[in-house]
């Protein structure tokens, strides 16, 4: 089961700190998950994370679920075991990938229909399946079946989906309290309602009202403008109960993030900072910047002086550059490395400004340094 205890508030802003207890061990928050897709952040080693001090990562159920599948990992007595990591795993419930990915879906009132994208089988699965594919898994922190829409939909279709995820999170809390005896995780309602403030409110307020021991808010993030994702964030966390943890869906660049923490979310995820590795992109103090490029040829400085990663403490952006350019295995690997080391430092930096109630300066001048520096990694 999980306890969530706020530990500290910051005086201007909705932001806290909190301890996370979880069936394998305590999490500091805010905290950034790692996205392990296929049951491993890709091109680092779990004794790495470890070395971070990584005491939760996401993985997903869709793609488990389809590849290798819950009988194997049920055989190898859980997720856990199977990628041999001891700490938590938060999973996903699929609902995003199967909009996102699957060539083909059909979302009935019983559950939602797809096809792989994989091999092209056909699957059904509804809320009740997925909470069971979750707990066979093994998962710390599940997450209900969800109907996500992407921004720009109309009102009609953005209420029939939310009629659909709340009545899918009834389904779900139900079918887990069933399984309670044989689960040690803990299930997490998630809040739709596209972009419409009256339906977030009423999502939110549903979800709230089902008592679930977290809430996520989903559907942001998805290709919407800055300002708008920061107006409805900021609108539906003033919709849920202040005292259980809030998780963000698919944050993971500095903006973003300081904006969640901001509004009182506690965990967040994204696959950027390891994507953006594999494309010959870090993070920096001074923004993004491009490891691919003529200019790094004869930069022979670590990526950025101050970073203690292993990355940094040992190559230059030159050598990075050449990595890349001879296609090497090792530079995703060593970007992965040091783009994880910034993000879990950055909200190791924001629980700090939080506990020192400096949280709003610390954000100004963080960003104010972000986006004037080099900002060329999207090329
Ligand atoms: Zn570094």
């Amino acid at each position: 089961m999980v306890t969530f205890t706020v530990v500290e508030r910051d005086p201007s802003c909705r932001a806290r700190t909190g301890i996370l207890d979880l069936p394998h061990g305590a999490v500091r928050t805010p905290q950034f998950m790692p996205v392990g897709t296929n049951g491993t952040v890709k091109a680092i080693a779990h004794a790495d994370l470890e070395d971070m001090g990584i005491g939760l990562i996401l993985a997903n159920t869709y793609h488990l679920y389809l590849r290798p599948g819950v009988e194997v990992i049920r055989a190898a007595g859980g997720l856990h075991r199977f990628m041999s990591w001891t700490r938590n795993v938060l999973t996903d419930s699929g609902g995003y990938q199967v909009f996102s990915l699957a060539p083909f879906r059909k979302i009935e009132p019983e559950g939602v229909e797809f096809r792989s994208h994989i091999d092209g089988a056909r699957h059904f699965l509804t809320p009740e399946d997925v909470v069971d594919i979750q707990n066979a898994l093994g998962s710390d922190v599940l997450m209900t079946l969800d109907v996500c829409t992407p921004p720009g939909i109309d009102r009609d279709r953005a209420i029939d989906a939310l009629r659909t995820t709340s009545e899918w999170a009834r389904r779900s809390k139900a079918r887990m309290s069933e399984e309670r005896s044989s689960a040690s995780g803990s299930l997490f309602g998630i809040v739709q309602g596209n972009f419409f403030k009256d339906l977030r409110r009423r999502s939110a307020e549903e979800i709230a009202s089902l008592d679930f021991p977290g809430i996520a808010i989903g559907g942001l993030s998805v290709g919407e403008s800055f300002a708008q994702f920061e107006e409805l964030l900021e609108y539906t966390s003033g919709f849920l109960p202040p005292d259980r943890p809030r998780y963000l869906m698919g944050v993971g660049t500095p903006d973003y993030l300081f904006a969640a923490v901001e509004n009182g979310v506690d965990l967040f995820d994204c696959v950027f900072p390891t994507r953006i590795a594999r494309n010959g992109a870090a993070f920096t103090r001074r923004g993004l910047v491009s490891l691919k490029k003529e200019a790094r040829r004869l930069e022979f400085e670590p990526l950025e002086r101050s970073c203690r990663c292993p990355t940094c403490l040992r190559y230059s952006r030159a050598y990075l550059r050449h990595l890349y350019k001879a296609k090497e295995i090792l530079a995703p690997m060593l970007a992965t490395r040091h783009n994880l080391h910034f993000l879990n430092e950055l909200a190791r930096e924001i629980r700090l400004s939080i506990q020192e109630g400096r949280f709003a300066s610390f954000k100004r001048q963080f960003l104010s340094e972000y986006s004037a520096g080099e900002e060329d990694g999207n090329e």
